[in-house]
């Protein structure tokens, strides 16, 4: 059963209003996350609380509980020469950037002369998400991912 300090492995096809698939897990890569570390938007990791290994499940999660509001003053100017590929750029290109000591994506919504406006909101803020989920495993974390507050899926991690 799910609770804080497991690691749970799922299978999720996330949908908005209008239907449109916006992310999926990988057919043979089902999300692992550790429980009650925020690892995952808060709606659904309520909704996946007391469940088991074959669960399957429709979560309907409100902006709030997902990726947030949208919110005005998420924008910021930026030089054009800052970007590497100014030529490609163009309107709804999103990018990664390093803000303090985690990467945001942003979105560029605008790009005047020689200045780019993009938007830090991410790109799922203000949308209802609707989360078809089946659970695939749940174990036990080790006492390394309790610490470090996330999941190691055994490969592909280098600490
Ligand atoms: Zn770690």
């Amino acid at each position: 059963m799910i609770t804080s300090g497991k690691v749970v492995s799922f299978h999720y096809t996330l949908k908005n209003l209008e239907g449109e698939v916006v992310d999926q897990s990988e057919a043979d890569q089902p999300l692992i996350y550790l429980h009650g570390a925020q690892n995952i938007v808060p709606g659904l990791e309520i909704a996946l609380e007391g469940k088991s290994i074959g669960d399957e499940l429709d979560v309907t999660v409100s902006p709030e509980d997902g990726y947030g509001l949208l919110q005005e003053d998420m924008t910021l100017e930026m030089p054009l020469s800052q970007f590497e590929d100014a030529d490609d750029l163009e309107v709804g290109a999103q990018f990664e950037i390093e803000v303090g000591d985690q990467f945001e994506i942003a979105t560029v919504t605008d790009i005047q002369d020689d200045k780019v406006i993009v938007d830090f909101n991410h790109p799922l803020a203000g949308e209802t998400l609707h989360f078809s989920v089946s659970i695939v495993d749940i174990r036990e974390a080790t006492a390394s991912e309790l610490e470090h507050g996330h999941a190691h899926d055994g490969d592909g991690h280098s600490h």
